[in-house]
């Protein structure tokens, strides 16, 4: 992987989003992967909204390309809400890509792999409208809430310019590809709760452990009573899909 952005796509940009995009964009075909299957290449296929998907020509796997000149914040912003949570209902969302690079070096920092099927419902905020303009329009903005995905789910294949072993990568990838199994709007819980399990100091934990996020989801699921009986169900499709073991009644082990 070359870390360094051909800055020569840039010629003639001025506008940073547009100069950023012709320059990561060709990057990104040439340096990306499938983490999905062995397919070490990747196609830029350009779509009617101009958005340029990348696809694995083997198991046609999508990725999107989203670049930033400051580090990965906790929100990414997209450009329509309605037709963003259509695609995650309808399990068309692409894998994203989030790619840091620092400037004026046009340098690669930092790229996080979110495999698609950890994006739920709930990880789609929707954004107020700006102006009058705006709210008369037919939609809105959203912002994809980096902060509400499972740490596993943020899968680092550069950090601070050290490049990760490729079928690390793909293993990791495959884990959190357990969960696709379910379905979108059910997901959501399952995420929240993978999420809660990884933010846990120790790898074994009990019930009541667990139970310390109650008002944290409540906050997320204001409309379920049952917070409690939700979390074990979800412990249990985590232990289903194997990413969870149950040493014992009550108690849990990440595996
Ligand atoms: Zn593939």
């Amino acid at each position: 992987m070359n870390l360094q952005l051909p800055t020569r796509f840039g010629e003639g940009y001025k506008s940073p989003s547009q100069l950023a995009r012709r320059i990561t964009e060709p990057w990104g075909a040439d340096n990306l992967y499938c983490c999905a299957c062995t397919s070490d290449r990747l196609h830029a296929e350009r779509n009617n909204t101009q958005v340029s998907d990348l696809v694995c020509p083997e198991c046609v796997e999508r990725y999107q390309l989203k670049s930033h000149s400051k580090k990965l914040s906790a929100g990414i912003l997209g450009s329509n809400y309605q037709k963003m949570l259509d695609a995650v209902l309808g399990n068309r969302t692409p894998n994203f890509f989030l790619l840091h690079y620092q400037l004026p070096e046009w340098m690669v920092r930092n790229l996080l792999l979110i495999p698609r099927f950890a994006i739920s419902p709930a990880v789609i905020i929707r954004r107020k409208p700006l102006s009058a303009v705006a709210r008369r329009s037919a939609w809105t903005g959203y912002i994809l809430n980096v902060g509400l995905v499972p740490a596993s789910a943020k899968i680092p294949l550069i950090t601070e310019g050290v490049v990760a072993d490729r079928r690390d990568i793909r293993e990791q990838y495959a884990r959190i590809a357990r969960l696709q199994v379910l379905k979108p709007e059910q997901r959501g819980w399952t995420l929240d709760v993978l999420r809660c399990v990884e933010s846990l100091p120790n790898s074994v934990f009990t019930n009541d452990d667990i139970y310390a996020f109650e008002a944290e989801l409540a906050k997320l699921y204001p409309g379920n009573r049952h917070i409690r009986d939700k979390i074990r169900q979800q412990l249990q499709v985590l232990r289903d899909r194997g990413l969870l073991q149950q040493p014992q009644r009550g108690v849990w082990q990440r595996s």
